[in-house]
């Protein structure tokens, strides 16, 4: 008896042990961003202010103008907020002029609007703070600016205003929260 039970100790070890090492091996999740940057004046955003925030008058992104004023900051630099692919980079005319698009590992999609110069191209993996294009004014439609969205999930062109934010996140309130760390 007293042997049958060492066994059955043994065994019942050896069980445990299989399904602790089971259950310590990762959960299939989704890959971490390498944090966020500005995309213009990166990383931090110097020498540029917001001049329609996310929110105001129903505006589903950024409008970042340079602090010179009028269209002093016309074909500046546009740079990848977070390291991604590249998933649009195409004139879309009207009120968009020329859009690049980015989706970033961790599921969020970031869109660059109104572009002077669109520099990459669809397919293409870029790094976060990698020029992508120039600050551009939709073919003279406004003043030179860029309109900027983050999405928490790739979501269609959508129309740059609406009073439905699902999906649409701050990008201001969510670059500062996602800054990058000494790690990545
Ligand atoms: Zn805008």
């Amino acid at each position: 008896m007293l042997r049958l039970g060492v066994i059955a100790l043994v065994v019942t070890g050896v069980a445990i042990a299989v399904v602790a090492g089971r259950s310590t091996k990762a959960e299939p999740s989704r890959p971490a961003c390498d944090g966020f940057d500005f995309p213009v004046g990166a990383p931090d955003g110097v020498g540029y202010y917001d001049a329609q925030r996310f929110g105001e008058n129903a505006h589903l992104g950024n409008d970042w103008n340079g602090t010179g004023g009028t269209d002093t900051d016309l074909g500046d630099p546009v740079y990848a907020v977070s390291s991604g692919v590249v998933t649009a980079a195409i004139d879309h005319g009207g009120g968009w002029g020329n859009v690049v698009r980015i989706a970033h590992p961790c599921g969020v999609e970031s869109l660059y609007a109104h572009l002077d110069v669109i520099g990459v191209d669809v397919g293409m993996a870029v790094r976060r703070g990698q020029q992508i294009g120039t600050i551009g004014d939709a073919h003279g439609r406004y003043r030179a600016h860029l309109h900027f969205e983050l999405r928490d999930r790739p979501l269609p062109l959508g129309e740059g205003y609406s009073q439905f934010h699902n999906g649409y996140l701050d990008p201001t309130s969510y670059i500062r929260a996602h800054r990058p760390t000494a790690s990545n």
